[in-house]
Formats: structure tokens, sequence, C-alpha cells
């Protein structure tokens, strides 16, 4: 597995990046940890004699509190988002997920942008991100526009960017007080054969609202809308069974696909275990003794 030869460009600001992609089009691909597209390029899966790399841009390093949000640059890495304080206090989940992302030496260099631009899959933080509600931060030109995650991820490894379309930020509501995620990951390989993500608001003692994301089990992350309603109502003296029917829910709306991590009847036992599992965090969290 030897690299092609490539050019590198070091843009330092995201309109020369853009001018970047203009002028080599399809001989240009952006890159910024590289731990997905120069696998990808060693496997002689694909070849650009340019890679654009997007690390020296310092608006995409960005991590800050602003208007009740968490904002991410896309240069951030899974490391950064692990182990910064701000996430800790705003988001103490997210840098649970990060922490258990891969290993050690992709979390150091691989970014949130790149995994999320990726869409491999079998992605932590698009199901975390699924569940929280975040939006994306996209930028051609002088063009911004802000779409949500589901909207962001259309497959495998299809994305909503326009061609010579950037991502440069995620958009996290912090995490007020009566609010709660949790997410659970079960792997066999390298990366998540599954991952389920569970978001509730509580109010009155009762749950409120829920969010439930399910994903790398089938093509893109999905919310369950049904189990979700299933968990509205639910106060901290309600029976454990009804978690446990929020996972049979989940299992039979799911679409899985059989792969090497398994058949399609696996996996749905894998999300009602792993969805009631996850949801039981989430009430432990929003509902604390
Ligand atoms: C061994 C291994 C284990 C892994 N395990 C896990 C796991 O457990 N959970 C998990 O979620 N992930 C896992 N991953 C995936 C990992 O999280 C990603 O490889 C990493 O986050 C990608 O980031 P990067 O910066 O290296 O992407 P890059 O390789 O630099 O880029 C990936 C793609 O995104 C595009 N891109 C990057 N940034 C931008 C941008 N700002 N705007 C537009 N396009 C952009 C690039 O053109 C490229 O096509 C694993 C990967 C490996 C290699």
């Amino acid at each position: 597995m030897t690299l092609p030869p490539f050019a590198l460009h070091r843009p330092r600001s995201v309109p020369e990046a853009e001018e970047l992609l203009a002028r080599y089009g399809d001989d240009a691909a952006l890159y910024c940890g590289g731990t997905e597209l120069l696998l990808v390029m060693k496997l002689g899966l694909a070849s650009y004699p340019n890679l654009v790399d997007l690390k020296g841009i310092p608006e995409l390093h960005v991590l800050e509190e602003r208007e009740g949000e968490l904002r991410v640059g896309a240069a951030v890495t899974h490391h950064q988002l692990e182990c910064s304080p701000l996430v800790r206090r705003l988001v103490p989940p997210l840098a649970e997920m990060e922490r258990r992302v891969a290993n050690v030496r992709v979390r150091s260099v691989g970014t949130l942008g790149g995994n999320l631009c990726f869409s491999d899959p079998h992605s932590d933080p698009a199901t975390f991100l699924l569940a929280s509600g975040a939006e994306l931060v996209c930028r051609r030109g002088s063009a911004e526009r802000t779409i949500s995650i589901g909207e962001f991820v259309r497959g495998p490894y299809e994305t909503a960017l326009e061609p010579k379309e950037l991502l440069t930020e995620i958009r996290i509501p912090a995490l007020p007080a009566g609010t709660a995620l949790a997410h659970e990951k079960f792997s066999m390989h390298e990366r998540p054969a599954l991952t389920v993500s569970c978001f509730m608001r509580a109010e009155d003692s009762r749950v409120a609202e829920a969010r439930i994301a399910v994903g790398s089990v089938s093509a893109i992350p999905a919310r369950v809308l049904d189990a979700e309603s299933a968990l509205v109502g639910l106060s901290p003296r309600s029976d454990a069974e009804r978690l446990e029917t929020a996972g049979e829910i989940a299992a039979d709306a799911v679409s899985p696909f059989a792969d090497l991590n398994g058949s399609v009847e696996y996996k749905r036992n894998l999300v009602r275990v792993f969805v009631s599992r996850c949801c039981a965090t989430a009430m432990e969290r929003v509902f604390p003794a």
C-alpha cells in the first residue's frame, strides 16, 4: 500500500481552499486528518494529483460557546473534543462518546468534520448528533447554509455537500438542566456495528420529549419516532418494561442490512437490547437520584 504522488496545498482561509478546488476541479480533494482519504488512496480506490489540506484554516478550529450552543469547527479532532473542558461543561456526553471513537492514533488526527463528510455508515458522531439535534454549517463562496445532520447525511459515503462546498462548523445545542443524552455502541471490528443515542427532556418529573437515533446497522442513522413516543410520560417510578418496549419498537422499525457484522435478525436483536439500555442511561441522567 503506497500513496500515489500528489501535490499538497495548504490554504490559510476558506476562500483560498475554494479557489484551489475551482482551479484543479476533479483533480483535487479536500482532506483534514487524512485517516479516511489517505487510506482510500493507498488502497487504490481513488487518486487525486492535488490534495487541499484544511488544517491551516483558523476558522475551522473554532471551539466555543455561543447562543446556547457548542460550536465546533470542522477541523477539530476527536481527541480535542474528548479532552476539552468546554465540551465537558456544555455537552458532557459528547466528550464521553468521542473517547470511544476508534483508537488514540486516529482520534489524535481524525476530525469531526472528516468523519461526517466521509459519511461512513459506521459513525458514532453521526448518530449522536442526530439525537442531540445538531446543525451543520456549509459554505461555498459567500453562500452559507445551515442544515440539520439528518439532511446532511444522504447515504453511505454520500452527503448533501455540493461540489466545492465545505463543511465549516457543527453546532450542538448545550444540555441545560432537565435534559440528558446517552450514547451506546457495539463493535466487533474496528468500526461500530451498532450506535444508539438517546436525548431526553424532563418536565414535572416526567419525560416530556425524547429522541432516539440508531445508526451503523443500516445505510444512514435514523430517528425511531414510535419508540420515542413510548418514552414520553415516563417517570422515575415507571416500570422498566416500558424501556424494553421502546427497544422492541426500535428493533421492528429499523432496516438493517446483513454484512460482516451480522445478519438482519442479529442486528435487530442488538438494536432491541442497546436501545433499551441507552434509554435507561438517559433516564438515570435526566432523573438523578
Ligand atoms: C482504524 C479506524 C477506526 C475507526 N473507528 C471509528 C469508530 O469507532 N467510530 C467512528 O465514528 N469512526 C471511526 N473511524 C473513522 C474516523 O472517525 C474517521 O476516520 C475520522 O474522523 C475522519 O476524519 P479525517 O479528518 O481524518 O478525515 P479525512 O480523511 O481528512 O477526510 C475524509 C473525507 O471528508 C472530506 N472532508 C474532510 N473535511 C472536510 C470539510 N471540512 N469539508 C468538506 N469535506 C471535507 C475529505 O475530502 C474526505 O473525502 C475509524 C477510522 C479508522 C481508520
